[in-house]
C-alpha cells in the first residue's frame, strides 16, 4: 500500500548514472565493482544494484551474506563479491546464491575445502597496510598455491585495501599500491584479477586501479577528501514535511533540557524526522532549508521529530517541504554537516534507517 509519509529520502537516479559513467570514462574497461553493504551506503540496495546492473556495472560488493541473499531474491543475476573474511558456515549459502566469497588465510581457505562440494569462485585477501584482514603482502603467493593445491577453488581475484586514499599523494597509500604491484606482476599469467582502488584510489592514484576498482562512496556522489568533483554529485536528498506550527515568547524553553532559548518572539515549525530516523542528536547545531531560507534547528533533536526557529518574520506553513539534506547551498550539504559533527558521509549515509522511505527519480 502507498501510504503518504512525513520524511523520506530522494534518489537522483539520473545523476547517479552520470556518477557510473564518470568512473568508467576514468578506469577504461577495467572490472568495475560496486559496492553495496549497508544498504548501499543508505541508498537502498536491490534499487541500486538493479540500476547498476543496467548500467553495465561489472559485478556489485557486499560485506554480509545477508546482502546478497537480498539482491538475488530480487531477481539480479550480477556476480557478486562478498568482501571480507568469510565464515565456514556460509559456504553453503556462498554456492547457493552464487556469491564469490574472500578466503584470507590458509586456516580460512582449509575450512571452506571441507565443505566444498563444486568448484567455488574465491577472491583472495592480502594485507599491504591496512593491517585488518587477509595475509601479509610476503604470504601471498604461498596462501594462493595452498589454495591451488586444495583444488575445489576458481582464484577469480586477489585484492588488498588502501589505507590512507582518502587525499592524494599520499606516501603510504603509495607504498601500498608499490607493495600490490609486486603481487600482480607475481601472478600477471594467471588470469586473475587484481584489485585495490577504492574511491580514493579510483580518484587520485590511477596506479592503483590494476584489473579492477571498488568505489563505493565515489558512485554516490561524494569524494572522500570533501572536495567538488565538476561531474561527479551526490544523489541522496533528505526531505521533511512542516507538521506544526506556533508562536512563543521570547525566551522561551524549546523541547527537551531547554537546552535552546528563543531570543524574541519567534515562530516555530515542527519537523516530523528525528533520531528514530537516523537524523543524529547531534545535528542540533545544523540549518535546514524552508521555502529557500536556512533556519537554525532550536533545541534537543527527538526521537521523531524536532523544531526550527524561524525567528520573528521567517515563514513555513504546515505541510512546506523542508531540505535537512541537499545539494544547495552548501550547508545542508552531507560533507558540511559531517564536518559539523566530526563524522564523515560514509557514517551518517549508514545512519538513515528503513523508517525513511525512499524514492527514486
Ligand atoms: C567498502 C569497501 C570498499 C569501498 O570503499 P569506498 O571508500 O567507499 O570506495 C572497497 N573495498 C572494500 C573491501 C570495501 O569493504
Amino acid at each position: 500500500m502507498n501510504i503518504p509519509h512525513p520524511a523520506w529520502i530522494e534518489i537522483d537516479t539520473a545523476q547517479f548514472r552520470k556518477n557510473l559513467a564518470e568512473i568508467r570514462l576514468m578506469i577504461g574497461d577495467r572490472h568495475f565493482c560496486l559496492p553495496v553493504k549497508a544498504n548501499a551506503y543508505g541508498h537502498g540496495l536491490c534499487p541500486i544494484g538493479k540500476i547498476a546492473e543496467d548500467a553495465g556495472v561489472n559485478s556489485l560488493g557486499v560485506a554480509r551474506l545477508k546482502e546478497a541473499l537480498l539482491l538475488r531474491e530480487s531477481g539480479l543475476q550480477i556476480p557478486i563479491i562478498l568482501f571480507g573474511p568469510a565464515h565456514e558456515d556460509q559456504i553453503d549459502a556462498a554456492l547457493r546464491l552464487s556469491i564469490e566469497p574472500t578466503i584470507s588465510s590458509k586456516y580460512k581457505a582449509e575450512l571452506f575445502a571441507k565443505k566444498c562440494k563444486k568448484k567455488l569462485k574465491v577472491h583472495l585477501e592480502i594485507d599491504t597496510g591496512m593491517r585488518r584482514t587477509g595475509v601479509r603482502e610476503e604470504n601471498a603467493l604461498d596462501l594462493l598455491s595452498y589454495v591451488d593445491q586444495l583444488d575445489c577453488f576458481d582464484v577469480v581475484g586477489i585484492y588488498s585495501h588502501l589505507a590512507t586514499a582518502d587525499t592524494p599523494n599520499d606516501p603510504f597509500a603509495l607504498k601500498q599500491i608499490d607493495a600490490f604491484r609486486k603481487i600482480a606482476e607475481a601472478v600477471a599469467n594467471r588470469g586473475i584479477r587484481c584489485h585495490l582502488a577504492n574511491s580514493g584510489g579510483v580518484a587520485f592514484y590511477p596506479a592503483s586501479h590494476f584489473d579492477m576498482v571498488r568505489p563505493g562512496l565515489l558512485a554516490y556522489g561524494y569524494l572522500p577528501n570533501a572536495m567538488e568533483h565538476p561531474q561527479i554529485k551526490p544523489i541522496l536528498s533528505l526531505k521533511a514535511k512542516v507538521s506544526y506550527f506556533k508562536v512563543v515568547e521570547p525566551d522561551t524553553g524549546i523541547s527537551y533540557g531547554h537546552e535552546y532559548h528563543t531570543r524574541s518572539r519567534s515562530r516555530i515549525a515542527t519537523i516530523p524526522i528525528g533520531y528514530g530516523d537516523g537524523y543524529r542528536r547531534a545535528f542540533s547545531q545544523a540549518s535546514v532549508l524552508i521555502r529557500s531560507k536556512l533556519y537554525p534547528i532550536a533545541g534537543t533533536i527527538c526521537m521523531d521529530q524536532f523544531m526550527v526557529d524561524l525567528g520573528s518574520a521567517g515563514e513555513a506553513y504546515v505541510g512546506d517541504e523542508v531540505t535537512l539534506i541537499g545539494q544547495i547551498p552548501e550547508e545542508i550539504s552531507l560533507w558540511s554537516l559531517a564536518k559539523k559533527i566530526n563524522s564523515t558521509p560514509y557514517e551518517l549515509l549508514c545512519s538513515f534507517n528503513e523508517r525513511l522511505p525512499r524514492f527514486y527519480f
